[in-house]
């Protein structure tokens, strides 16, 4: 059977070169390998600063703690969005409030963003506080979703108006430009990730962005278990006495191995970019012509999107559906039958509020963030990788079409 797998990382022998040099130099915890690695993004990025760690996941878990947001405070992200998102501010002890995305380019909906923090929030002194629970409201942490930036310019504002945090998950979003700006860039921390599924990878990896240098600093601080080496101890230079802590903090730290990798990595991600963006236009094209019941993934004017991943939504209407759950179950049986024949595809991410955890503590209902329910049950991620054929992609087209016409 003919497989097409959803995504494939693409390695050539540079990235064995680059890992073998770094087993054999004898330092594969952080050191040289990772700096180097932290500098070639953040001026990929155009950015000072990049903080190198576990995950993207770890970023922002290591950027809210260090940005204060902590018990007793509120942080908003969008309903539609990888769980981890939300997982991050449960993990500072804050709580998680949703807000909506739009359909077309699945980010945030700031429409309803304004409108949350008019009514359930009340303004006392410049700081706003949830009128329900008193928690105060510190900030914002908007997604560039599958590659496509938000809505920041917006975002930014009401977040300068009430003196609120921004940190914007950026994990599918390295090389995303808004006015040919890379996240990290609009005024905000910004966080990224290696994961496989993601640009480019280093098995798992993350990293912060940031233009502010002492911020900078204190993540690096907090990343190594909080630890700060006293200007006394280097001054003397003297190697065997350990550094101070002055800060609860946390091993985050990415290693040399990784760092080796990602540089090779690096390397690619403008190719990357470039031939994942070429059959996004070919896919575009391919389904204008063969499936009416897909609506194609919107680029707005301004926005440069890396199609970290290429998402569809069904158009249950043009099958003769009536409702989100009807086609949504029409959707799951039709990537189940792609399955089926070898062709790999996911629903494009989860409606969070939907999860058991965030369902159970918050008792949500699917239609308290309606679009983002519409995106859980009909979204489509289709195969897109630098390998991928044009023959492979009108293969994939094809036996939707097929597909469909047999359902
Ligand atoms: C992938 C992803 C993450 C998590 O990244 P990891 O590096 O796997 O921790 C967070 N947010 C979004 C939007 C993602 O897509």
């Amino acid at each position: 059977m003919r497989m097409i797998p959803v995504t494939k990382p693409y390695f050539t022998q540079d990235e064995n070169d680059m890992i073998a040099e770094t087993l054999s130099s004898g330092w594969v915890a952080q050191g040289p390998r990772v700096a180097e690695f932290e500098e070639v993004i953040a001026r990929h990025e155009g950015v000072a600063a990049g903080i190198a760690t576990t995950s993207c996941t770890t970023a922002l878990h290591l950027a809210m703690t260090a940005q204060g947001l902590g018990e007793g405070m509120d942080a908003i992200a969008p309903a539609f969005t990888f769980v981890a998102t939300e997982n991050a501010i449960v993990a500072t002890g804050a709580v998680p409030v949703m807000v909506d995305i739009r359909q077309d380019t699945f980010n945030m909906d700031t429409d309803k963003l304004y409108e949350l923090i008019e009514t359930n929030y009340v303004n006392k002194d410049g700081k706003l506080f949830n009128k329900e629970t008193g928690n105060l409201l510190w900030g914002i942490i908007p997604v560039h979703e599958f590659g496509l930036c938000c809505e920041i310019e917006r975002i930014n504002d009401l977040a300068t108006a009430y003196n609120l945090q921004v940190i914007e998950d950026a994990a599918c979003a390295l090389g995303a430009k808004y006015k040919d700006k890379h996240p990290g860039t609009f005024g905000n921390t910004a966080c990224v990730s290696f994961h496989p599924r993601k640009s480019i990878t280093t098995g798992e990896g993350g990293m912060i962005l940031t233009n502010d240098y002492s911020l900078a600093k204190r993540l690096r601080e907090l990343r190594t278990h909080g630890s700060t080496i006293s200007a006394d101890a280097r001054n003397k230079k003297s190697g065997f006495l350990l550094p101070e802590h002055n800060e609860a903090g946390y091993n985050y730290r990415m290693t040399d191995v990784q760092g080796a990798m990602g540089q090779a990595q690096a390397r690619k991600l403008d190719y990357i970019i470039e031939e994942k963006r070429k059959r996004a236009l070919l896919y575009n094209s391919l389904i204008a012509e063969k499936l009416p019941e897909f609506v194609i993934p919107y680029e707005p004017e301004n926005y440069f999107h890396t199609y970290q991943s290429y998402v569809c939504m069904l158009d249950y209407s043009r099958i003769g559906l009536d409702s989100i759950k009807s086609g949504g179950e029409y959707r799951n049986r039709l990537l189940q039958r792609l399955e089926d024949v070898g062709i790999a595809t996911r629903q494009g991410t989860h409606a969070v509020h939907m999860l058991g955890y965030y369902r159970k503590r918050f008792g949500y209902l699917p239609e308290d963030y309606i679009n983002a329910y519409a995106c859980d049950h009909l979204s489509i991620t289709l195969p897109l990788y630098v390998r991928m054929t044009d023959e492979d992609m009108v293969y994939v087209v094809e036996m939707i079409r097929k597909t469909i016409d047999t359902m």
